[in-house]
């Protein structure tokens, strides 16, 4: 548990937290929505603070990021939490984990305990631990992932200062939620982040992730003009989010940010409050795919899915094979420090 860095006192006890977006007003012993970051006696704190509940080595390419020191490793971890509700959430059994125990200790009026609760979770993996634990093994990136990195701020901010100093990058994989004030305060040290742009409806956004559309688009903006690598993913619900008007909507947006932004188009799966929907078809990735390319994007993908015409990384100039991926593994790589070795075309993304 620490101290929060990004809060203000309110009166009566109450707090703030200008972590991300949803800016939760928390009285005395409450948390906020995340059901991490909790008001104890008027100041806020983070109760999973160096608390990993999964880490794991994994291809930077999982994260996805395809235009970021492909063909390397890098050093996941994350902690219980977020602040959506999405009820087809991947990683649910984590990211809800907290809201569920707030849930039981308020009914029976133990909320007090819930520090106690939310820090038996997990195992300690302090900010030096990871950093050593990478410069030890050679993995030149941590990413913050599985739930939400704005909420669990300090313990991604502490890590990434610390990495950067050992000349390690950092990626985020994030909803795009953040406050100003903490994207301000990582992208000193964050090298790139992979956004989900869920869907291009601001009722999708209500009602199916328990948050709104325009905070993610400005977010997706402000990041890419604060010089840190961008890439966006949208998982693609058969019935829910993947008419061609939607997908066209989002890969105009993007484009209207910039054409050298990679947008993956991920096949869903059933899961959580989504367990009645069907897997996304081939078909339909495909279709997004080819959006996405009309539509002017450079660099589009699709996710989750085989197929190495939809992996592969090609020029935009002439369309030359730089590298050829299949399930997100990089098997092949001509591309040398960013530039086509055919054409000698520039290719966005960061390679060294
Ligand atoms: S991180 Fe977001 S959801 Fe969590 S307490 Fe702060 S404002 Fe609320």
């Amino acid at each position: 548990m620490k101290k929060a860095l990004l809060y203000q006192k309110v009166k009566n006890k109450f707090v703030k937290c200008t972590a991300c977006k949803q800016f939760c007003l928390i009285g005395d012993g409450n948390t906020g929505i995340c059901g991490v970051r909790q008001n104890i006696s008027g100041d806020l704190y983070l109760l999973v603070y160096g608390k990993a509940v999964a880490a794991n080595i994994d291809p930077i390419e999982k994260k996805p990021l395809f235009h970021f020191l492909p063909g390397t490793k890098v050093f996941s971890i994350g902690t219980i939490g977020c602040n959506f509700g999405c009820s087809f959430c991947q990683n649910w059994d984590i990211s809800q984990a907290a809201k569920e125990f707030k849930k039981k200790l308020s009914k029976e009026k133990r909320l007090k305990d819930l520090k106690l609760e939310v820090t038996r979770y997990g195992y300690d993996l302090p900010p030096e631990a990871i950093v050593s634990f990478c410069e030890e093994k050679k993995i030149p990136s941590i990413a913050y992932t599985y739930n939400e990195p704005a909420i669990f701020f300090e313990y991604t901010y502490d890590t990434a200062i610390l990495a950067s100093k050992a000349g390690i990058r950092n990626v985020y994989v994030s909803n795009g939620y953040a406050s100003h004030d903490a994207i301000d305060k990582i992208t000193p040290y964050l090298d790139a982040i992979n956004i989900d742009l869920k869907s291009f409806s601001d009722d999708f956004y209500k009602k199916t992730c328990k948050a709104r559309l325009q905070p993610v688009l400005d977010n997706i903006k402000y990041y890419h003009k604060k010089g840190v690598w961008v890439e966006v993913t949208t998982l693609v619900i058969p019935g829910e989010n993947d008419s061609k008007k939607e997908l066209t909507q989002i890969a105009e947006f993007i484009l209207s940010v910039s054409p050298s932004i990679p947008w993956h188009v991920s096949s869903f799966s059933p899961a959580y409050k989504m367990k009645d929907k069907m897997t996304t078809s081939e078909k339909k990735i495909r279709e997004a795919y080819k959006i996405g390319k009309e539509v002017g994007l450079k660099y589009v993908y699709g996710g989750n899915i085989w197929g190495e015409d939809l992996q592969s990384t090609y020029c935009p100039a002439c369309n030359n094979t730089l590298i050829k991926r299949d399930w997100g593994f990089s098997k092949l790589q001509t591309l040398k420090r960013g530039v086509c070795d055919r054409c000698a075309g520039r290719i966005d993304g960061v390679w060294a």
